[in-house]
Formats: C-alpha cells, sequence, structure tokens
C-alpha cells in the first residue's frame, strides 16, 4: 500500500481497543481538551527555493534528486478532506515543499474547496509563480493566501533563499491584491544581521496596504542548525516595539493559525508574531498535519511515534467511518506540547517535508 510505512510504529489495532472514541459534538478533540478544526495539507516536498532556514542546499541535494514516491491524487485528497471535514474541519491549508510545482495545483484547490463544510481554502507559497497563478487560484476557490517574502531587497532576498526573484515575487503579491483575494499574509522569518534591519521598511507596508506581516521566530530544524545558532531572534523586543508604537492585540478566531494578530489605528494592515518559543505556545495548538504522501502528523516537531499513514483508507469514499475511527483514535496520542526547548527535532529534516 503506498504511504503506509509511516504507521508501522504505532500499534493501531491496540490503541484502538485502548482508547474510548472522543468525538464531541463541536468536532475533533484531544486529550487536553484542544479543539481540531485546521488541517495543513503537504501537496509536494518538492521546493524549487534553497532558503537558508530550510533547504539550504536545495531540494535535489537532501533526496539525491528524486521527490517523495506516491503524492496523494486529487481523489485520494477530496476523500481525506471530507472525512476530516466530518469531524468537524473548516479549514483547510495547502503547503509544501512548494505547493504551486504541482502541475495539478488548480485541481487540488478546487477538490478540497468542493467538499461541504470547508468554509476556508488557504495556501503557502514562496510566490514564484503567483503573477500567472493568483487569478487561477482564486477562481479555483482558494480565499486566501500566505506568500514568504524574506527580504525586501533584492540582495538580501537572493542571499535568503537562494533566489534572484524578489521582483517576480512582488509582482506575484500585485497580482493576488489585483485578484481580490479575502486574505493575503506575508510571511518574514525574522533573522540576526539578514533582515532584521528591514523590521521598519515592512511596517511601512504595513502601513499602506491592506496586508498582514506575519514576523517568524526562527525554528531549529535538522537540516538548518547552524544559522539556528547564527541568526535566531527572539520576537519579544519586537512586540515591545508594536506596543510602543500603538499596536493593539486583536482577539483570535478558532480558525486562525498561530500569530498573534496586532492593529493599529493608522494602519491599513496589520502585524502578526509567530513565537514557536513562547511559553505556552502549543496550548492554543488547532492544526493538524497530513504529509504529501497521506500520513497524519500530530505535532510539527514530533517523532515517528505522532505519525501515521491513512492512506489505504483515502481509496474510496466508502471508508470514511474507518478512517473517523482511526484519526480520533490517533489523536489521542498528540502531544501537549513540542520538546523544541529540550532540543528534541522530531524525524523531519526541515519544514519543507511537511509545510511548517
Ligand atoms: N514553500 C512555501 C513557502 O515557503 O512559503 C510553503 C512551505 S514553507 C515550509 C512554509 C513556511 O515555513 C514559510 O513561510 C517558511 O518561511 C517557514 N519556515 C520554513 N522553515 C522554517 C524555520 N526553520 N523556521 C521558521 N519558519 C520556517
Ligand atoms: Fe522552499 Fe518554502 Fe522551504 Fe523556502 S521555506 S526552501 S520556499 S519549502
Amino acid at each position: 500500500m503506498p504511504g503506509s510505512k509511516g504507521w508501522k510504529h504505532v500499534d493501531l489495532p491496540r490503541l484502538e481497543r485502548g482508547y474510548q472514541l472522543v468525538t464531541t459534538g463541536l468536532g475533533l478533540a484531544d486529550t487536553f481538551g484542544r479543539k481540531f478544526k485546521y488541517l495543513r495539507l503537504s501537496v509536494t516536498e518538492v521546493c524549487n527555493f534553497r532558503c537558508v532556514y530550510c533547504l539550504p542546499d536545495g531540494f535535489a541535494a537532501q533526496t539525491c534528486g528524486s521527490a517523495a514516491p506516491g503524492l496523494l491524487r486529487s481523489n485520494e485528497i477530496q476523500n481525506l478532506v471530507e472525512g476530516f471535514a466530518r469531524l468537524g474541519v473548516t479549514k483547510v491549508r495547502l503547503t509544501g515543499g512548494e505547493p504551486t510545482v504541482r502541475a495539478d495545483i488548480l485541481e487540488v484547490a478546487k477538490a478540497v474547496k468542493s467538499v461541504t463544510g470547508i468554509n476556508t481554502l488557504a495556501l503557502t507559497t514562496n510566490g514564484y509563480r503567483l503573477k500567472t497563478l493568483a487569478g487561477p487560484l482564486k477562481d479555483a476557490g482558494v480565499d486566501q493566501l500566505n506568500i514568504s517574502v524574506d527580504s525586501l531587497t533584492r540582495q538580501g532576498f537572493h542571499s535568503i533563499t537562494g533566489m534572484d526573484r524578489l521582483d517576480e515575487v512582488l509582482a506575484g503579491v500585485r497580482a493576488a491584491q489585483s485578484a481580490g483575494f479575502e486574505s493575503i499574509k506575508i510571511n518574514v522569518v525574522l533573522m540576526k544581521d539578514r533582515n532584521d534591519q528591514e523590521i521598519g521598511d515592512y511596517l511601512r507596508w504595513a502601513k499602506s496596504e491592506k496586508l498582514s506581516i506575519r514576523f517568524i521566530e526562527l525554528m531549529q530544524t535538522h537540516s538548518a542548525a547552524g544559522i539556528f545558532e547564527e541568526a535566531r531572534l527572539s520576537l519579544e523586543p519586537l512586540r515591545l516595539r508594536l506596543v510602543d508604537l500603538g499596536f493593539k492585540p486583536k482577539t483570535k478566531a478558532l480558525t486562525e493559525g498561530p500569530a498573534q494578530e496586532y492593529v493599529h489605528p493608522e494602519y491599513v494592515g496589520s502585524v502578526g508574531l509567530i513565537s514557536p518559543y513562547q511559553q505556552g505556545f502549543c496550548d492554543g495548538c488547532n492544526r493538524l498535519r497530513v504529509s504529501s504522501t497521506g500520513a497524519l502528523r500530530l505535532c510539527l516537531f514530533g517523532d515517528e511515534t505522532q505519525s501515521a499513514s491513512l492512506r489505504d483508507l483515502i481509496q474510496s469514499p466508502s471508508q470514511q467511518s474507518e478512517l473517523l475511527h482511526r484519526v480520533n483514535t490517533l489523536l489521542k496520542l498528540k502531544p501537549e506540547a513540542h520538546g523544541l526547548h529540550q532540543g528534541r527535532l522530531g524525524n523531519i529534516q526541515n519544514l519543507s517535508q511537511i509545510g511548517g
């Protein structure tokens, strides 16, 4: 069975016997009372950029040139999302790797959006194809876009991403604005001496345009240990700067991601901070992840005991009740928090493997 090897680590029959289902009236919940209305679905591990904190040597170097076998097909994705929608998920994010390297990304987006109960479809991209794809993605049902723009200078962008493509990516942001997306977020992984001197430029961007600039704290991964030591920055000084400037924290909706959003009456846009090392960050976890080959991943930084394949149960719509049962059962294994503070990085090498 393609993609099923990931769950050899999890004794499903024993788990299924030993735990009682707790599908609440409100949908999926774990043993810590957290509700899951948000699914992040990786549609490929392949990427054409070489971000210093993610794939510093490029995708081909990581995999010896071959992509992970057996990407989920769009009919499997539809069966999967139908199952999660029946469990109360209302928002799906397509991510990767770079989701737009998939030739059938529009078909995938349409398949997900066609599922009853999925109200919001989001996509995270490095923006390299957005100039031409923004309109078609909107027409295919994508509501929200996150676009990574780690520097606003050509040289800075090139040195962080390995690609001299700032102009194309900014043209992609403008194309997304013209296409009328309900929400556009700009992801910026904040790094010492690489882009922290540009914070003022990003804030000016948020002041004049309806965008949310998301500053993300650099996370440690196996592939990018060096850059973590060298460039990691706490976002706390930036938070204090925002408060000093008159920004106020905004209340979060249930399906919103991990960012704490800040708004200001004189800013058309807003600013978000994602601080995974902050105390209590995992308390508000509302998302589950599925890999591009169909493995449910309970925590971004979990090991193989927190990942299991669902692929054998998404071959036909008739398998829905077994799928729901397995997801519910696995959810009992979701840990209370990641182990980053204890140096436990889990078994993924970098975030391109599951989507950040
Ligand atoms: N390729 C797409 C992109 O870059 O937007 C989607 C996948 S990427 C893994 C998703 C997000 O994770 C990006 O915003 C990226 O900047 C972020 N990311 C990747 N590695 C990270 C790390 N080590 N620490 C913090 N953020 C990271
Ligand atoms: Fe590719 Fe996104 Fe990773 Fe950059 S962060 S290398 S664009 S997957």
